[in-house]
């Protein structure tokens, strides 16, 4: 009986410790290689690797504008250059 438990207590810390990595992937900045893959299509087309970048827009306003520089066709390394 114990064993049972000790099993599905490794599954259940198995499960929120692969749930936890997830949401912690939303919450950091994608790349920049990964939001011009984003943006010109080349994600792979895994619906989690699709997610994670839009999930991430959702509430990033500093990604968000590093999309519309590539929206605007601006080099994302123009941090320096002024954007007038
Ligand atoms: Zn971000």
């Amino acid at each position: 009986m114990t064993y049972v438990f000790a099993a599905l207590a490794a599954s259940f810390a198995f499960i929120f410790w692969k749930i936890g990595k997830r949401i912690a992937a939303t919450y950091r900045c994608v790349s920049d290689a990964t939001l011009r893959d984003y943006f010109y299509g080349r994600l792979k087309k895994t619906p989690e690797a699709q997610s994670q970048v839009i999930t991430h827009l959702g509430h990033c306003e500093k990604c968000r504008d590093r999309l519309h520089l590539l929206q605007r066709g601006k080099p994302l390394e123009d941090h320096l250059v002024s954007d007038e």
